[in-house]
C-alpha cells in the first residue's frame, strides 16, 4: 500500500517519511521501473499520521519569496571548474565546509557506480561529489547521520535534488533539530532517471561491449574533454575504451529524452524560483543574454541565493569566483517555472522495457526522444545563441496541450 499517495505522481522518493516513522512501519521498495515507494505495515503502524505531515510533496510554498539574488558564477580555480559540472560552485562550497571542520553529503558513485548519497569530510570523499549524476540518488541511510552530525554542532552541507532537500529539511524540523549550521544547496532540475535503468545500462556495456579482463575505471556524465556545453559522457576502462559505443548509445541520451524519469519529476512542486534551500545551483548556458567579462568556455554555474543564511554564505566566497549579478529575465530556465512534460509514449516505454529481455534494443528505439523534444535539442543552441532561447521557452509552455 502506497502512503499518502494516490498515484505514484505524488511521491517523490525522498524516504523523509520511512525515516520520520518512530515505529518502523514504512519500508521503501521499488516497482518493476526502479522506483521507491514507502509501504506501509498496518499491524505496526500507530496512525501519528507524521509521515504523512512531514512529506514534502504535500507542502504550500506559495508564502515564500519568490525573488532570489541570481548569478553568472566561474571558480576562479580553473582546475575546480574543469572537474565540474558547470562553474564550479559547489567546489567552493564544499572547501568552505570542511575549512569549518564540517561535513559535506552529496552524490557519488559508489565501487559499482551505484549512485548514493553519501557522506563527506575529507577532500577525497568530497570531490567524488563533484558532477551531476543524472540518476535517482539512494538517500535513504544518511538521513540519521545528518541529524547526528547537527546535533554533535557540526557545520553540514547538504546537497541534492529539490525534492531531496526539502525531505530532509522537513524531516529535521519535525525531529526538532537545530539546524543553525545546516546550508542546504539543491539544483534546478530536469527530473531523475531510475537507477535500475542506469545499473541495466552499465550490465549491457560490459555483457556485450567490454572485453571479460577489462572493467570500468570511472563515470563521468559531464565530462569537459570535446566542450561544457555538449554534456559528454565520458566512461574509461582500465585497458581499451568504448567511445564509439557511447558515442552512439549515450546513457546522457537517455536521460534527456525523459522516458527514464520519476513519475513525479512531471509534477514538481520545485520548478519554480520558490526554492526549498539556502542556494541553488544550474548551469548558465545562455550567456548571450548577459555580458559576461569572464571566459565561459569551461562552464558557468547559474546560481540562486534564497535565503539571508545562503546570502551570507554566499558573500564570504564569492571573491574566489568571477561573477555577475543577473535579472530574472537573464537567469530564466525552463526548470524553474515548470516541470519537464512527460513523454506521449511514457508508459508504452515501460511496458516494453520491463517486458522485453532486449533491454538495449527498448533503450535505442526510445532514447531519441519524442518528435519534439528532437526539435528542442536541435535548435536549443542557435536559440541560446540568438538570445530568443527564453522567449521559445515560455512559447513552449503555453503550447495547446503542454500546460500541466
Ligand atoms: C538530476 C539532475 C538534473 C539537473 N537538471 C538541471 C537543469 O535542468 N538545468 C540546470 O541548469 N541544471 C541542472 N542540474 C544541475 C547542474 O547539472 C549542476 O549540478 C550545476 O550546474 C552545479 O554545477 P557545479 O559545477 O557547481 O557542481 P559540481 O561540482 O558538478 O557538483 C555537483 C553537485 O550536484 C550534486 N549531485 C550530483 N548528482 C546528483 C544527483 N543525482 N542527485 C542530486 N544531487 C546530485 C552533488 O552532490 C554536487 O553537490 C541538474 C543536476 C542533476 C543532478
Amino acid at each position: 500500500m502506497f502512503l499518502n499517495t494516490k498515484t505514484k505522481k505524488d511521491c517523490c522518493g525522498c524516504s523523509a517519511c520511512s525515516n520520520i516513522c518512530s515505529v518502523s512501519a514504512i519500508t521503501m521498495k521499488e516497482d518493476r521501473c526502479g522506483f521507491f515507494y514507502p509501504h506501509i505495515n498496518n499491524d505496526l503502524c500507530v496512525h501519528c499520521d507524521r509521515c504523512r505531515k512531514v512529506c514534502p510533496m504535500n507542502i504550500d510554498l506559495t508564502n515564500q519569496t519568490a525573488d532570489p539574488e541570481i548569478y553568472a558564477l566561474r571558480n576562479q580555480n580553473s582546475a575546480d571548474v574543469k572537474q565540474s559540472s558547470s562553474g564550479g560552485m559547489f567546489s567552493l562550497l564544499a572547501q568552505w565546509t570542511l575549512s569549518q571542520g564540517g561535513v559535506i553529503y552529496g552524490v557519488a558513485f559508489d565501487d559499482a557506480f551505484r549512485v548514493k548519497h553519501l557522506r563527506g569530510k575529507t577532500v577525497s570523499e568530497v570531490l567524488k561529489f563533484r558532477t551531476s549524476k543524472y540518476v535517482e540518488s539512494d538517500i535513504s541511510e544518511v538521513y540519521l547521520h545528518i541529524k547526528d552530525d547537527l546535533d554533535n554542532g557540526l557545520v553540514v552541507l547538504l546537497t541534492g535534488t529539490p525534492c531531496q532537500i526539502s525531505g530532509i529539511s522537513r524531516y529535521l524540523k519535525f525531529r526538532h533539530v537545530c539546524t543553525d549550521k545546516l546550508y542546504t544547496c539543491d539544483n534546478i532540475c530536469h527530473g531523475v532517471p531510475s537507477h535500475k535503468v542506469w545499473e541495466d545500462y552499465l550490465n549491457i556495456l560490459k555483457t556485450k561491449y567490454i572485453a571479460p579482463d577489462d572493467e570500468i575505471i570511472s563515470v563521468n556524465m559531464r565530462s569537459k574533454k570535446v566542450s561544457w556545453k555538449e554534456k559528454q559522457l565520458d566512461i574509461s576502462l582500465k585497458n581499451g575504451n568504448i567511445d564509439s559505443i557511447i558515442k552512439d548509445f549515450s546513457f546522457n541520451r537517455i536521460f534527456a529524452s525523459l522516458y527514464t524519469a520519476r513519475p513525479s519529476c512531471f509534477h514538481c512542486h520545485y520548478t519554480s524560483y520558490r526554492r526549498p534551500s539556502d542556494i541553488t545551483l544550474g548551469d548558465f548556458w545562455t550567456g548571450e543574454t548577459a555580458e559576461l567579462s569572464f571566459d565561459t568556455e569551461q562552464g558557468v554555474s547559474e546560481v540562486l541565493i534564497n535565503t539571508t543564511k545562503g546570502r551570507e554564505l554566499f558573500n564570504q566566497l564569492k571573491d574566489r569566483a568571477d561573477i555577475c549579478p543577473l535579472s530574472k529575465k537573464q537567469g530564466w530556465q525552463p526548470h524553474l517555472e515548470y516541470s519537464s512534460r512527460q513523454p506521449k509514449k511514457y508508459q508504452a516505454f515501460w511496458s516494453d522495457y520491463t517486458e522485453s529481455s532486449d533491454k538495449e534494443a527498448v533503450l535505442r528505439k526510445y532514447m531519441k526522444g519524442s518528435p519534439m523534444t528532437r526539435v528542442i535539442r536541435l535548435l536549443s543552441p542557435v536559440l541560446r545563441k540568438t538570445g530568443l532561447y527564453n522567449l521559445a521557452g515560455k512559447l513552449y509552455n503555453v503550447l495547446p496541450g503542454k500546460k500541466g
